[in-house]
């Protein structure tokens, strides 16, 4: 039998792609394989968001290209979203690749390795508790600093059937949880007046325990529908992951963001009103070209005032085709870039740990989602992980947890009889 072995970079959406991948392969006669020494064909999921990633996808395929060299018989992947902006460019830099698949061309796999043409199969989901479902792909929105719209193309939602079949499938196969991808999720788009609010509660329907959430949304495209029925349905978890990315206006319009600080401080507190204990997460980028220290100064006070429970962060990093790239007069040093990210994270760090004290003596309900070493790890409604000693292994089962301590990172907890 054939072995296959899949490195996956970047986003949930990767992650999916990956899953989507090995379930075609699976069904062409392939097993997936964790040790890439045994695997017959290996591929490589990439992201293109930071120069960082992408090296480092090369730095990885080189090793894989030395093996070929030395007479390993085994075929190379170049997918994702560094596939799709460089394109046949690769096989320049990377001869010893076999082939180059874009995000949008993983139907084409079994051609590509000429074993025949795409089944219709359902992806082979890693043994969690959660099943990621992308609802829709690709962006319109053109940040200035952004590649997805490049890597990823137009927004394509996907039909609501196929999502409801596909979560039915992933309850009736045990999973707890389903979350719900796309680059911009709140502008899905099932047909005449179907958006997300309706396909959240077509989804709370299906019968049986489960969790649903959805990642990530835009800012203005949270609508009132969708914070109604993320309050009012069972099943939808009290979390929003809303990036915000600048707390200037300013640096906000030249990101081509479209939404000033005030109205992201208004979305957040609409979202913090009609559902209680809601987390809200978000993303920032330090050191965006031409950012002054007062403006960033804006970033870290939006930070504390919607005491914002966790926030990803990076240094600005241009990456090739977008239009930020393009300022060089406006770069910041990289000096400056990693001394603002350092105060980001310092803020991030301040916030989570307040907001994860506020849950100490409550009891919150747990999906668990492993055990090691008689520590069993699961999450809130609202996100955060709690870790809980235990005896057992209850991994996949819903449990009321007393909250006993919190860390900047986690909650600690005892389960309750
Ligand atoms: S909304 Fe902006 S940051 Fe998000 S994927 Fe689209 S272009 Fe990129």
């Amino acid at each position: 039998m054939k072995k296959v072995y899949i490195e996956t970079m970047g986003c949930q959406m990767n992650k999916s792609d990956t899953e989507r991948m090995l379930g075609i392969l699976e069904h062409f006669g392939y097993t997936a394989t964790e040790d890439e020494k045994s695997a017959d064909l290996l591929i490589i999921n990439t992201c293109s968001i930071r120069q960082l990633s992408e090296d480092k996808a090369f730095s990885k395929i080189g090793l894989w290209g030395k093996r070929k060299r030395k007479g390993a018989d085994i075929k190379i992947g170049f997918c994702g979203c560094v596939a799709k902006q460089k394109g046949a460019e690769i096989f320049k830099r990377a001869p010893y690749v076999d082939f180059v698949m874009a995000p949008d061309e993983i139907a084409q796999l079994p051609e590509i390795l000429g074993c025949g043409s795409a089944p219709d199969t359902a992806p082979k989901r890693s043994k969690s508790v959660n099943a990621w479902i992308p609802i829709m792909n690709g962006c319109n929105n053109f940040c200035t600093y952004c590649i997805v719209p490049y890597t990823r193309g137009r927004e394509r939602s996907r039909e609501p059937e196929v999502i409801l079949k596909e979560a039915r499938e992933a309850i009736a196969q045990g999973f707890k949880e389903i979350t719900l991808l796309g680059q911009n999720v709140d502008s899905f788009i099932g047909g005449e007046n179907y958006k997300l609010p309706r396909l959240l509660r077509d989804l709370n329907a299906i019968e049986g325990k489960f969790r649903i959430r959805f990642v990530t949304s835009y800012p203005t495209d949270i609508t009132d529908e969708l914070i109604a029925a993320a309050a009012e349905l069972d099943k939808v978890c009290e979390y929003f992951h809303i990036p915000m990315q600048s707390g200037s206006t300013e640096i906000l319009k030249a990101m081509n963001r479209r939404y000033t600080r005030e109205e992201y401080v208004q979305i957040c507190a609409k979202v913090r009103t009609a559902i209680p204990d809601v987390t809200i997460t978000s993303d920032f980028i330090a050191g965006f070209p031409g950012e002054t220290e007062e403006q960033f100064l804006e970033t870290l006070s939006v930070m504390d005032e919607l005491e914002l429970d966790y926030c990803n962060t990076a240094a600005y990093s241009p990456r090739e085709k977008t239009v930020a790239a393009a300022w060089t007069d406006k770069f910041l040093s990289k000096e400056v870039k990693n001394e603002r990210l350092a105060r980001l994270n310092e803020h991030t760090r301040k916030n989570c740990l307040k907001s994860n004290k506020k849950f100490v003596g409550r009891t919150l309900e747990i999906l668990a989602e492993g055990f090691e070493e008689g520590v069993l790890t699961g999450r809130t409604r609202n996100n955060k992980i709690v870790h809980i000693p235990c005896e057992r292994d209850l991994t996949g089962e819903f449990l009321d947890v007393k909250i006993t301590g919190a860390t900047t990172w986690y909650l600690r907890g005892a389960l309750q009889a």
